[in-house]
């Protein structure tokens, strides 16, 4: 299976403005990003749930070329990953002065015909 595939619920619940995280129906272990199998015990049974939003900024990265035509108007921009509260880790853009450890707050944005996952610091 490839990437696409198996982050195709995510991609789809960011239409709905919902943020999914993956999750272990065999041994409850949160999931980094997107996967065939549980990077703990090996089970493919995969679940999505959704997320609360609240999370800390494991790591950041400034991009300041575009992948490609659409995010030209965004640049510079960092991406971030961040470690949610229900302990999965996603990857999603974010302010270039974000610093590692801090609260943010999951978002979804649209850019062009695409909904995209943004973190915020989070107020207070
Ligand atoms: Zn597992």
């Amino acid at each position: 299976m490839t990437a696409s595939l198996i982050a195709k619920p995510f991609v789809e619940a960011l239409q709905r403005d919902e943020i999914l995280y993956q999750r272990c129906h065999s041994c409850g272990g949160a999931q980094r990003l997107a996967r065939y199998a549980c990077t703990g015990c090996g089970s493919e049974r995969l679940e999505w749930l959704p997320a609360a939003g609240g999370g800390t900024v494991f790591a950041i990265t400034v991009v300041s070329r575009p992948p490609e035509e659409a995010f030209r108007e965004l640049v510079p921009y960092a991406l971030a990953l961040v470690d949610l509260d229900e302990g999965a880790r996603l990857m999603g853009h974010a302010p270039t002065d974000l610093k590692i450890g801090a609260r943010v707050r999951a978002g979804v944005f649209q850019l062009g015909e695409r909904r995209l996952l943004r973190f915020e610091p989070e107020a207070g």
